[in-house]
């Protein structure tokens, strides 16, 4: 079981089940939110628990972001058409036992540093 929270610690969660496609995303709406890139693993709606007040930010038609509107930890990433939900790999206790698999979005990332850690690179 993995656990997690924000930075004031007024949401906290809790992960059963396997995380996979764990991934670091170099989207413009991630590296905005984040800072720079954004780290999450996905895991079944049903497999998570999540409590606190998450404020919900509905960046597109097709998905929300999840954060926490004290001290602005960005933890989720919820598409409205899965039944699935992404929680940032930054946010979880240490030791998380994971690795990383790839880089998506690599179309879209910042111009300022390069990828240099030989993990798969996706264009989306
Ligand atoms: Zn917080």
């Amino acid at each position: 079981m993995q656990k997690g929270s924000c930075l004031c610690g007024d949401i906290t969660y809790r992960v059963t089940g396997t995380p996979r496609g764990l991934s670091v995303c170099h989207c413009g709406q991630c590296r905005r939110q984040s800072g720079h890139v954004w780290a999450s693993a996905v895991i079944e709606e049903t497999d998570i628990q999540i409590d606190g007040p998450v404020a919900w930010y509905e960046a597109s038609d097709i998905a929300k972001r999840g954060f926490c509107a004290k001290c602005g930890s960005f933890l989720f990433w919820k598409a409205y058409s899965e039944d699935t939900i992404s929680f940032s790999l930054g946010s979880l206790d240490s030791p998380t036992g994971l690795r990383l698999e790839k880089h998506i979005y690599v179309s879209d990332k910042g111009d300022y540093y390069d990828i240099a850690d030989g993990l798969p690179q996706r264009d989306q």
